[in-house]
């Protein structure tokens, strides 16, 4: 987390810790404050009604109202979504858009799906969560309101870390806090125009009566903290990105057939997909671990399941070589000399796991 969000939680959490729903003074200068939060991500966002960004508790409840409100309809999503999206999709009635080797949604896929006829909605994520692949969601929408089509983007990796123009022109879109500097526990979703949402909780008046559940005004003040600075910082990751790159340089030359996953598209500057050329990926992550390095083997959601991740069966890997995928994410502090330690790390334990 930012200094300035657990400063903003911490000083919210000291002063304004009422119940922004009841009715004294004191709760409703709550109120207000949260009502201003959300006038400020809709402005942030480029959307004129705030009344269309609900608060949530992060991306999972976000992507799961989506999908709920269009429970027995047609639904298109892509292969490579974040459970959060897939499972409640495929729940329903719902067709995936494939994607080429570079990990990007195909938009022939598309258009000839929204082809078919009967799509009552499109979800296509911003960026992906494993190869930090940046999704061409902008003409996906653009594809789908063509033809009148509700478009729903997954933003929780792009929101905070990339360009986000245009994201107020989806009908929906969720964001999560955690993953730009905020608390975990917190996030948004907006909503198209003129939507009554249902399937989220009942129960209370909260967010417009769609949305029951005390408000988390310290969260959502501790969010738009994490996003102001997110902001503030996102014209130097292009610095971090070249750091990131070199270190994928080095692994290829120094750890010899070990290649980057979706390196030949636009990537978030923070994620590196490896695949390496021999040894179990639990075998890296345990020595990485033990010099203090705190790396993935996939998305820890499907990793935790001991599944093969769904991303890199889309990508085309084979089994065998999932089993030899680590994902890296860096944070807005990773220094050149933290991906210099890593590259380090990763040719010394190649070199260790291959004489022994
Ligand atoms: N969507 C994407 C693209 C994600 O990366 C994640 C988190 O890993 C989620 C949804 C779920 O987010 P949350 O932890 O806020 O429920």
């Amino acid at each position: 987390m930012f200094p300035e969000a657990i400063e903003a939680l911490t000083r919210a959490c000291e002063s304004r810790w009422q119940n922004p729903s009841s009715l004294y003074r004191e709760a409703g200068e709550a109120k207000q404050l949260l009502e201003d939060a959300r006038t400020e991500l809709a402005d942030w966002l480029g959307i004129d009604e705030p009344e269309r960004v609900l608060f949530t508790s992060g991306a999972t409840e976000s992507n799961n109202i989506v999908f709920r409100s269009h429970a027995e309809k047609l639904v298109v999503a892509s292969e490579i979504e974040h459970p959060s999206v897939r499972e409640p999709a495929a729940a329903g009635h719902a067709k995936f858009v494939e994607v080429d080797r570079e990990g990007r949604a195909d938009l022939e896929s598309l258009a000839s799906l929204l082809a078919g006829g009967d799509v009552s909605l499109v979800s296509l994520m911003a960026a992906n969560n494993e190869t930090g692949v940046i999704q061409p969601w902008r003409e996906a929408r653009a594809l789908a309101q063509g033809v009148g089509v509700r478009f729903h983007c997954d933003a929780a990796q792009l929101v905070g870390k990339g360009d986000a123009e245009f994201l107020g022109e989806c009908d929906w879109v969720t964001g999560s806090a955690h993953k730009f500097g905020g608390p975990k526990g917190v996030g948004f979703l907006v909503i198209p125009e003129d939507c009554e949402v249902s399937g989220a909780s009942i129960g209370g008046p909260q967010e417009f009566g769609m949305r029951a559940g005390t408000e988390n005004y310290p969260g959502i003040a501790s969010m738009l903290a994490a996003l102001n600075r997110a902001q503030q910082l996102l014209s130097g990751t292009g610095a971090i990105a070249k750091a990131r790159d070199g270190f994928e340089a080095r692994i290829r030359s120094e750890i010899p057939k070990s290649r980057v996953c979706g390196e030949g598209a636009e990537r978030l500057w923070n994620t590196s997909m490896l695949v390496l050329p021999a040894h179990r990926n639990t075998k890296w992550l345990t020595r990485l671990s033990r010099r203090g390095f705190q790396v993935s083997t996939g998305s820890a959601c499907s990793s935790g399941k001991g599944n093969p991740s769904h991303v890199m069966q889309a990508m085309g890997l084979d089994f065998d070589e999932m089993g030899r995928v680590l994902r890296i994410s860096g944070g807005w502090e990773t220094a050149e000399s933290d991906w210099e330690a890593l590259g380090d790390a990763l040719v010394e334990i190649f070199e260790e796991m291959e004489s022994g």
